[in-house]
């Protein structure tokens, strides 16, 4: 369902200096599979999840969703694309702390022009999956870790995308929210999602949860 082939990503530093991220990198994800990313700090993670999610192009290479090319497309198909096809999770939720729950997990639909009958089946979808109908009301900042972690996870899950990627998504929470956060995302697995969730949180080895644990030393795969 994901490829890509002979990803090269390379950042410009300055005039004279280039970084080259990803150094050739070639994944075949199926549909429903649940991957793990790993690798250290600066490996090459995130910049795999921006290709796969349209946020960046790679520098020779393709990347391919569902047989088409979305490495070639212009940007107001890659967010139409994105939109459609990707929940994203990221490290620090990005939720906006003074929105209610409820406002925090329709902020994707906000361009998509849906009817009331729509959007509000959408939100008791979610609200009712991650189990926090009762606090649709209250304000992000008034939650505990756990709670604005479903938020986060509800969010992602809105349009209910095919693919799922979270970065770092435990990297601020402790042992036992880390642990709901993966039964969360063995949830989905279940639901035929696909997930790449990019982590060097030790929690996610050994596990055996994942179908695959894929290694990103220095921009290539080990
Ligand atoms: P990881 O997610 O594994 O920490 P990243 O994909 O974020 O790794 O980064 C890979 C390498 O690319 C790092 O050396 C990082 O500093 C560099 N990098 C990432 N994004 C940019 C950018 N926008 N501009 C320049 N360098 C970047
Ligand atoms: P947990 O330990 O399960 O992560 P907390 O002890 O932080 O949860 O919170 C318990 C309950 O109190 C939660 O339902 C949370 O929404 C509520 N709560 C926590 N902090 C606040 C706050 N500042 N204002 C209102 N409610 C709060």
């Amino acid at each position: 369902m994901i490829k890509l082939k002979d990803v090269i990503k390379e950042y410009k530093i300055n005039d004279a200096e280039t970084l080259r991220a990803l150094k050739g990198i070639n994944l075949d994800i199926k549909e429903g599979e649940l991957v793990v990313l790993r690798g250290a700090s600066g490996s090459g993670k995130s910049t795999v999840l921006s290709l796969i999610a349209a946020l960046s192009k790679p520098t020779s290479g393709e990347v391919e969703v569902d047989g088409d090319k979305i490495s070639k497309l212009a940007d107001n198909f890659a967010s139409e694309y994105r939109r459609h096809n990707i929940g994203f999770v990221f490290q620090k939720y990005n939720l906006i702390p003074n929105l209610s729950v409820k406002e925090n997990i329709l902020l994707p639909l906000v361009p998509m022009n849906l009817s009331k009958k729509e959007i509000d089946e959408k939100l008791k979808r979610v609200l009712k999956m991650f189990h926090i109908e009762h606090k649709s009301e209250q304000l992000v900042k008034n939650l505990s870790g756990g709670e604005q972690q479903r938020v986060a996870i509800a969010r992602a899950n809105i349009n209910n995308p095919k693919i799922i990627l979270a970065d770092e998504p435990t990297a601020n929470l402790d042992e036992k929210l880390s642990l709901h956060f993966i039964e969360m995302l063995q949830e989905l697995k279940a639901e035929g999602k696909t997930i790449v969730v990019a982590t060097h949180d030790p929690l996610f080895f050994g596990l055996n949860f994942a179908d695959r644990e894929i290694e990103l030393h220095h921009g290539s795969i080990i």
